[in-house]
């Protein structure tokens, strides 16, 4: 049998993309030795020009090491990239994103391809992944009809379609009865799941909820404008973990006009003060160092994002990315400026989580993960870590902590 090596690049969407493409191989063999494998399936990214650079070189460097090998593109690179690789003879084939279902047909090819698809189609396979044997993340949606201006996943994963409503539930059901009692809802832009089939974000929690076994559901990551009030209906219920990650992306009004982002700073305070008055933990997104953001905007995001109801944050330095709005703007923010902003902001979230820890020390339900040696990790409904320490196997077990000990390094118990 031949064998196929995935190499991917980029996020945990590619790397769900990866595992429909593995699902599907039939006739072929799965390797993880890239050096003696038939085929390499480079699943790209494209979301900076650096990730452009990373996949061009691994793709030359496969060429020198692997020369017989056969390289084919997939991934969001292949919507960005793949007609000129294609054109100089780096890769031997493209595959867009509607046709990683195909693979194995696909890779019967014997003479090049350039096979790009569209960009409407949703897989039929959701993908799960697992953390440890409880908890699963599970696909609803793929691609986004927002136009930030740094970003080109529009551009490459199209607009916002949703899954089936039916087929997650049935996923979710199977899972459920395995023993999973968390579930994680992801996809490139969550919040805008049902828009296309007439429903909502809010109509499939409460279905999701009402499966046996679902103990706890989180949403990956939510825009400010997509929370309704049939969302903030559902705050109040015991199967929402008690965190929300809500993309804010920037705090100065001007920096998200500039992103053009459909959220301020205004609606944004009161929507985060609204739900942390539910006793809420609040994460965002925040991009650092994009154009435009001097001294003054930045002066006046730190003192709202200190204002903020916040615990946590993804904070990302902006990076560029051809074929955007941001790539020509001005003026630029250097590369030392954005990562002291980075640690500044990183820093002061780290602060605010440790003072909101010391208030949220008590009654924790804790879902941990595989252990090792008598020390088991796993979240809090705050999605706070929690270690704990104990000399019973604990894996994949809810525990409910009456107190933890909360440190600057995180948060501890002995069982
Ligand atoms: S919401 Fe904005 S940043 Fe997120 S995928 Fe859509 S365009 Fe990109």
């Amino acid at each position: 049998m031949q064998k196929v090596y995935f190499k991917t690049f980029g996020c945990r969407t590619n790397q769900f993309d990866t595992q429909v493409m593995i699902s599907k191989l039939k006739e072929y063999e799965l390797s993880d030795d890239e050096l003696h494998s038939d085929y390499i399936v480079v699943n790209s990214c494209t979301v900076t020009n650096g990730a452009d650079s990373s996949v061009r070189n691994y793709i030359s460097s496969m060429k020198r090491k692997n020369p017989d090998a056969k390289i084919i593109l997939a991934g969001c690179g292949s919507h960005s990239k793949g007609e000129s690789l294609f054109n100089d003879k780096k890769v031997f084939g493209v595959m867009g994103h509607s046709e990683k279902e195909k693979i194995n047909s696909i890779l019967k090819n014997d003479k090049p391809f350039y096979q790009i698809g569209d960009l409407k189609h949703i897989d039929s396979t959701i993908v799960e992944e697992f953390v440890g044997k409880s908890r699963a993340f599970i696909k609803i949606q793929e691609g986004c009809n927002f136009a930030c201006s740094y970003c080109i996943i529009p551009q490459v994963r199209g607009l916002a379609r949703s899954h089936k409503e039916e087929t997650i539930l049935n996923q979710i059901t199977k899972l459920a009865s395995n023993g999973f009692g968390e579930f994680i809802l992801t996809g490139t832009n969550v919040g805008s799941y049902g828009r296309d089939h007439n429903t909502s974000m809010a109509k499939l929690l409460k279905k999701i909820s009402q499966i046996r076994g679902v103990r706890r559901i989180r949403i990956g990551s939510i825009e400010p404008i997509q929370i309704d009030d049939e969302f903030m209906e559902l705050l109040n219920e015991p199967w929402m973990a008690k965190q929300l990650h809500i993309a804010l992306q920037h705090t100065s009004d001007k920096m998200l006009e500039i992103m053009n982002r459909r959220n301020n700073y205004k609606d944004d305070l009161e929507l985060f003060n609204k739900i942390s008055s539910k006793g809420y933990a609040l994460g965002t997104d925040f991009i650092v160092g994009h154009p435009g953001e001097d001294e003054k905007e930045w002066k006046i995001a730190m003192d709202r994002v200190r204002e903020l109801p916040l615990t946590h944050i993804h904070a990302f330095s902006y990076s560029k990315r051809d074929n955007t709005a941001s790539i020509s703007m001005k003026p630029e923010i250097r590369g030392n400026i954005a990562k002291e902003r980075h640690h500044e902001l990183t820093n002061l979230i780290k602060a605010k989580n440790y003072a909101f820890r010391r208030t949220h020390s008590d009654n924790l339900e804790v879902l941990l993960e595989t252990g090792k040696n008598g020390v088991y990790q796993g979240f809090d409904q705050y999605f706070n870590r929690v270690t704990v320490h104990s000399d019973e196997d604990l894996s994949a077990n809810w525990v409910y902590l009456n107190s933890v000990e909360v440190s600057d390094a995180g948060n501890k118990a002995e069982i």
